[in-house]
């Protein structure tokens, strides 16, 4: 087993040795995931490497205005005309997670894995899984440092994007010391802490309020009051005019009922799919249940998708969370 800083040595060799690469995040890309794809994307811009950055779907409006986050392929509009050989992978816990970006990838496609999922399955030809990162972000903060490159505020507000973003605003449990020196020294490159903070956190755009609306007036929990969970429909969806991204967040709300241990999301999906969010107030290991699922995640918060009926889908799993209390 190699320490995590031989990882970092391996994959900074990787970098520098090849050219032409392929940078992904999982699919519906969250805050962490596309702040350590433009962190990668400008590592190897500033290394002079010639690089694509792609997703399966949109990446949210809010991340936008992150450094060349719309030069991200959405390669459900965009299919590109060419596979990749070398190809990094991050905050992906498995290789599924890419979605259907693996079409892109050459059979013998060597795969960097930059992750910090404990659930991470180690898939690739180098793996940089490191658990104890709170973000993805905190792994490419150790990774830039390795070169011999000088930090701008389009990185520096990327990695801290990424940070903000998985600790819930540096308030979980994964909040470390080390995360708040990271994010102290990317203050001190000027990056605007306040701004940013408002921006993702508090400001809400009126779609994302009445879905919030319709998914509380859905709230059930359970008598002893120790599992509570919302959900969604394609119906909530049109009548309040929300986007996929207006639901980040709204699954804390029955997590954060008093007594609750686990909190979940059910969201229905147009396909006769449900893709399941879980936060735990730390008795329950919801990264184990989402994995029984197929899905994967952390001890506090883990997601799976399953196909089948809302209903059928909410009582099953509330089912075994309550198993699992
Ligand atoms: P969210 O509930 O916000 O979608 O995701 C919470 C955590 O669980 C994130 O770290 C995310 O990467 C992980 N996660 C969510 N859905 C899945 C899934 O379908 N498979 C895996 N492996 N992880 C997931
Ligand atoms: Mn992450």
């Amino acid at each position: 087993m190699q320490t995590y800083e031989q990882e970092l040595q391996q994959a900074k060799e990787f970098l520098l040795k090849h050219d032409d690469y392929l940078i992904v995040s999982h699919v519906q890309p969250d805050g962490d995931a596309v702040s350590s794809t433009v962190a990668v994307g400008w590592l190897l811009s500033r290394l002079g490497k010639k690089f694509t950055m792609m997703n399966e779907g949109v990446i949210p409006n809010r991340m936008k205005s992150l450094w060349h986050a719309e030069y991200i392929i959405n390669m459900s509009e965009q299919p590109p005309q060419r596979t990749f050989t070398n190809v990094i992978c991050v905050d992906c816990a498995d290789f599924e997670r890419v979605g259907r970006t693996k079409q892109y990838f050459t059979e013998d496609a060597a795969i960097v894995n930059i992750d910090h999922h404990p659930t991470n399955n180690r898939y690739g030809a180098i793996n940089v899984v490191y658990p104890e990162a709170a973000a993805t972000a905190e792994i490419l903060f150790d990774l830039l440092n390795l070169f011999d490159i000088e930090w701008d505020i389009d990185v520096a507000t990327a990695v801290y994007t990424g940070l903000l973003t998985d600790t819930g605003g540096f308030r979980y449990s994964n909040t470390s010391p080390k995360v708040m020196n990271i994010a102290s020294t990317l203050l001190s490159y000027g990056v605007n802490g306040p701004k940013i903070a408002e921006y993702l956190l508090e400001e809400m755009t009126l779609p994302q309020l009445k879905v919030l609306v319709q998914a509380l007036n859905t709230l059930h929990i359970t008598s002893d009051g120790k599992v509570a969970w919302v959900h969604i429909t394609p119906q909530h969806m049109i009548d309040s005019g929300a986007v996929s991204e207006d639901l980040e967040g709204i699954v804390n709300y029955p997590r954060n009922i008093q007594g609750v241990e686990v909190g979940i999301l059910f969201k229905q999906l147009n396909n006769g799919a449900v893709k399941v969010s879980m936060r735990s107030a730390g008795k329950v290991n919801v990264a184990a249940l989402a994995q029984s699922f197929g899905g994967g995640g952390h001890v506090r918060a883990a997601g799976f998708r399953l196909e089948g009926d809302l209903e059928d889908i909410m009582s099953k799993v509330v089912e075994q969370v309550r198993r699992a209390l």
